[in-house]
């Protein structure tokens, strides 16, 4: 016999419970153990006015964009949609089945407003960073460092050329992007950090970055750089950046001071790839931080043209001099001035020359210095932090940290893939940082939700 649907009749009374329903095993129950929101009220109740229309609850609001950066819920249009239609959400958003959903352009507002004012999204990472610690799962003694690029909410077809004329003050006026942009012009990681000047600037979003890093179509792009324990992966401070390498390093040493002052974690060792590696970061790390740098030199002494290279030379540190395949000793400027000269040029290089009597007869002057009179060897002021970093390259410890650096690209991967971030919905450096946080929290938390197992249901 054919069965027949019933005719749908709404029940007078429901017994039905919202805790119950959601299952124990979901991510956003997992979740929400290590979801501290207490002191939050304290810390935006300056920002508000203690008279007038009780606004939206900002635990609401920071509740339900945690769901969309857990979730990869990329729009908040649609967050709100699905926090209206979805039970697990509102229970974690403690909305009950009648609470009512905020519209969507109060994210806006506030996050312009109330949330950058209080640097509430920062807060709120710093809150799962020190989850993480409560729970045991920073080790602090070895860190890594890396920049992963994220598209920008920009279009090639509406870019300018970088050497074109155009009237910034008068964009900043209507545009926030671009206000921004020029805020940020002196700074380290943004505008400061380097003076070439980009084949195109997009007049949307000016910070953003016109880069080819990836080898393929060129396009505008932000940096989001993460320092992590290598313990189990937790995300110990992340920063927004130019998608250049002078801003990413220039935001490795904030992120590793930051985390000393608000942490006090300091790490032995860091781990990083070559673009880390040039003299002076290693020699920041060495010398001023006293931090092994498991980080490969970024050395450019090689030479194709079958001549020696500076690694034929071999450097003497109780002679300071370096002694030549011909036996020979290179030494730095001998010179006396009546106005001191420091040895090192502006480049942080010291040269080391040969005599132009050893060179000029010996045999080896073909493959040494076909075309000078005698051999120069550029050595920098920071060859000690190199020399220990190719030590440490050799060594098994080094080649552990390299394996564990790919804990790091394992965590880009899982932001671009699993939450969706491989494009920026925010423009400018204030909109790529709140992004960047409101990310970085969301792993933070379900690292916690997978690494602490849910407690055992008590027996009814
Ligand atoms: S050319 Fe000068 S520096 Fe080069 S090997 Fe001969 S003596 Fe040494």
């Amino acid at each position: 016999m054919m069965g027949e649907r019933t005719v749908m009749q709404e029940a007078l009374f429901y017994e039905f419970s919202l805790e119950r329903h959601v299952p124990s095993d979901h991510l956003l129950r997992s979740v929400d153990r290590f979801v501290d929101l207490s002191g939050l009220r304290a810390h935006l109740q300056p920002f508000y006015s203690a008279i007038g229309r009780p606004s939206i609850d900002p635990e609401l609001m920071i509740r339900m964009l945690l769901i969309g950066y857990c979730c990869g819920i990329r729009s908040e249009r649609r967050l709100c949609e699905e926090v209206h239609l979805n039970l697990a959400y509102r229970w974690f958003c403690r909305l009950g089945l009648e609470g009512a959903v905020p519209d969507h352009s109060t994210f806006s507002k506030n996050r312009h407003g109330r949330f950058r004012d209080s640097n509430l999204l920062r807060t709120l990472f710093e809150t799962t960073v020190q989850s993480c610690l409560d729970a045991g799962l920073v080790g602090g003694e070895g860190f890594a460092v890396d920049a992963s690029l994220i598209r920008a909410d920009a279009n090639r077809q509406r870019s300018v050329a970088g050497s074109e004329e155009v009237d910034w003050e008068a964009m900043a006026a209507t545009r926030r992007s671009v206000r921004e942009y020029l805020d940020t012009l002196d700074e380290a990681a943004w505008g400061a950090a380097s003076e070439v000047t980009p084949k195109f600037v997009s007049p949307s979003d000016p910070a953003a970055q016109w880069t080819g890093a990836h080898k393929g179509h060129a396009f505008f792009a932000y940096a989001t750089n993460y320092l992590i324990d290598l313990d189990h992966a937790v995300i110990v401070d992340v920063e927004a950046s130019r998608a250049i390498r002078q801003a990413e390093v220039g935001a490795a040493r904030t992120m590793l001071d930051r985390t000393l002052e608000r942490f006090e974690l300091y790490p032995e060792r860091l781990a990083a790839d070559s673009a880390y590696g040039s003299a002076e970061m290693l020699g920041w790390l060495v010398h001023e931080r006293g931090i092994e740098p498991h980080i490969p030199v970024f050395d450019k002494s090689e030479r194709r043209d079958g001549t020696f290279e500076r690694a034929d030379f071999t450097y003497d540190h109780e002679a300071d001099a370096y002694v030549c395949p011909a036996g020979q000793e290179l030494r730095p400027r001998q010179k006396t001035y009546r106005m001191p000269r420091p040895l090192a040029d502006s480049d942080g290089l010291i040269r080391y020359r040969a005599s132009t009597l050893d060179c000029a007869p010996c045999p080896l002057k073909p493959r040494c210095c076909p075309n000078t009179p005698a051999r120069k060897v550029p050595r920098s002021v920071h060859e000690g932090a190199r020399d220990m970093a190719r030590a440490i390259a050799a060594t098994d410890a080094y080649a552990i940290s390299r394996r564990e650096r790919k804990k790091i690209e394992m965590l880009f991967a899982h932001l671009k893939r699993i939450l969706g971030l491989d494009r920026l919905r925010l423009r400018g450096p204030n909109g790529a940082r709140d992004e960047f946080h409101l990310a970085a929290a969301a792993q933070n938390l379900r690292k916690l939700a997978k690494l602490i197992p849910m407690p055992e249901p008590r027996p009814a």
